[in-house]
């Protein structure tokens, strides 16, 4: 299986795709986790990425294009995989395809997580993350087991890219760059929506329904 999660930042794709990747055992790729590692190690790729990132900007399309073509030669991605922030652009979606076709394969389905822009931002600003696990929580709506601390002991961060004046940023990047994407693969018949506003259990609920029908 083949599925691309789609939907704007602090929607809780990422959330969802773990779980996702764990109950049906599929390797859950996300950019922006490729991405933190290549900065945190000071990869080439880390170098050219920072500044977009830290700006709330996307990372040029040539850079995350190649890093996923590469990842996904990666053995562990030869029978499926959840993307999760990628493609961001028609010009990325375009490349996908087109790695794809030279495979011989395509995408299953793509998942739309929608919801409220007020919303997205309490839920971004409030977001912690374990560098080490990656698990993430919310200083309101998913608390840590104890203040400021993973369950798996390291010491939870706020994202640089959290803040409320780059999530702004961010939202209208995803409008203009991202949501073209959305008509994209409604054309192709790949797209289904969900409504991202429950709980984590109710929007897991209905992304299983969704993979049922
Ligand atoms: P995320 O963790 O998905 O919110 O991504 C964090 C940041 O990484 C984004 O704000 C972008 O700067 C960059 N990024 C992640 N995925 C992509 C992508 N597919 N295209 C361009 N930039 C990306």
């Amino acid at each position: 299986m083949k599925v691309v999660f789609l939907g704007p930042p602090g929607v809780g794709k990422g959330t969802q795709a773990a779980r996702f990747s764990e109950r049906h055992h599929l390797p859950h790729i996300a950019t922006g986790d490729l991405l933190r590692k290549a900065l945190a190690e000071k990869t080439e790729v880390g170098l050219k990425a920072r500044s977009f990132i830290e700006a709330g900007h996307l990372v040029p399309d040539d850079v995350i294009i190649q890093l996923m073509i590469d990842r996904l030669e990666a053995p562990d991605a030869a029978s499926g995989y959840i993307l999760d922030g990628f493609p961001r652009t028609i010009a990325q979606a375009k490349a996908l395809t087109r790695v794809l076709e030279e495979k011989g394969v395509q995408l299953d389905r793509v998942v739309y997580f929608s919801l409220d822009d007020a919303i997205l931002k309490e839920r971004i600003v409030g977001r912690r993350s374990c560098p080490s696990c990656h698990t993430i929580y919310h200083v309101i709506y998913r608390r840590p087991p104890h203040e400021g601390l993973c369950a798996c002991g390291n010491e939870l961060i706020q994202r640089k890219d959290d803040t409320e004046e780059t999530v702004a940023k961010r939202l209208i990047v995803y409008r203009e760059e991202t949501e073209p994407l959305i008509a994209y693969y409604k054309t192709q018949g790949l797209l289904t929506q969900i409504d991202a506003g429950g709980t984590l259990d109710e929007v897991a609920e209905s992304l299983e329904r969704t993979f049922q029908n």
